[in-house]
Parts: structure tokens; C-alpha cells; sequence
């Protein structure tokens, strides 16, 4: 069996940046498990992962515009120190959770601490980066038909609902 859209795959991965220091494992842990072909992995990992058999292991080099894309400077945003409860010091590279207007909360990194402000970085940390993959194919097996509507793996390292 093949690995192929509708296939629940469980897998390995080592994640490393360019200069091979490990940014992400699942190793001593249990696999990821994901429905292949509904974007559950960053599209360069599922295009390297289609065709692969259970035990095949390889390696993938995968360039930012098929992982988590391009860094954008207009991701940087300056916001008042004021609007920031607690009292944490702001400090650079530290993570702070941001609300919009609309409700949606999403991740940032303060770049940069000014006197009245600070710059924050809604980049995804790994914008921009080429990521290196040591990955194994743990099992694969065909999707369940509840999991191909719900698009997402159920059972053991999916969905348990
Ligand atoms: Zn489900």
C-alpha cells in the first residue's frame, strides 16, 4: 500500500534547520498521525510523503514557499507598551498571544522594544526557513469513511472525539 490521498498515515520526523540543529522530533515519542491530502502537513511534506511505502525511510529538503512561506515585513506590526496587561517586562523574543478586533487570537514574537512601543513579529516562526526532514513511515492504512468527512485521522495519535 501506497501512500496516497484517503490514506491515514502514521510517520516519524525529525526536523532540523540548515544548520542541523533539531527544531521538532516525534522520536521517543508516539508517531504523527495524519489523513494524507487534506493539508494536515505543510504541502512540501505531503508531496514528498505520496508514493511511500510502510519502513521506507528518507530524508526531504523542503523550501519555505512549500513549508510555512516567505518572511513578510509587513507582518510587523507597533503597538503601544500600554496596551500590554501584567507585570511581565517586555523583553525581545519573547511570545505574546494577540487578539483582533475580530476575536482571532494568534501567536507573536516583540522584535524589538522601543521607549513608548513595542514591534511585533506575527511571522510563524519558521517563515522564510528551509526545512530539513529525516522522516520514517510508521504504517499506513486506508481512511475510515467518517474520517475522510471529517478530514482528520481518528483513533490512536488522531482525533478522539
Ligand atoms: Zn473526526
Amino acid at each position: 500500500m501506497k501512500i496516497d490521498n484517503n490514506t491515514v498515515v502514521s510517520l516519524h520526523y525529525t526536523l532540523k534547520n540548515k544548520d542541523g540543529e533539531v527544531m521538532d522530533t516525534s522520536s521517543g515519542g508516539e508517531p504523527l498521525v495524519y489523513l494524507h491530502g487534506v493539508g494536515g502537513l505543510i504541502p512540501g511534506l505531503e508531496d514528498e510523503l505520496k508514493g511511500k511505502e510502510k519502513g521506507n525511510a528518507f530524508q526531504a529538503v523542503i523550501p519555505p514557499e512549500k513549508a510555512y512561506g516567505a518572511y513578510n515585513d509587513e507582518f510587523i506590526r507597533k503597538v503601544a507598551k500600554s496596551n500590554f496587561q501584567g507585570d511581565e517586562e517586555l523583553h525581545e523574543g519573547m511570545q505574546v498571544q494577540m487578539q483582533s478586533q475580530s476575536g482571532e487570537r494568534a501567536m507573536a514574537v516583540i522584535s524589538k522594544v522601543e521607549e513608548e512601543d513595542v514591534l511585533l513579529d506575527l511571522n510563524h516562526p519558521l517563515a522564510g526557513h528551509t526545512l530539513f526532514f529525516d522522516v520514517e513511515v510508521v504504517d499506513i492504512r486506508e481512511a475510515s469513511q467518517s474520517e475522510i468527512e471529517h478530514g482528520h485521522a481518528h483513533g490512536p495519535g488522531g482525533h478522539d472525539h
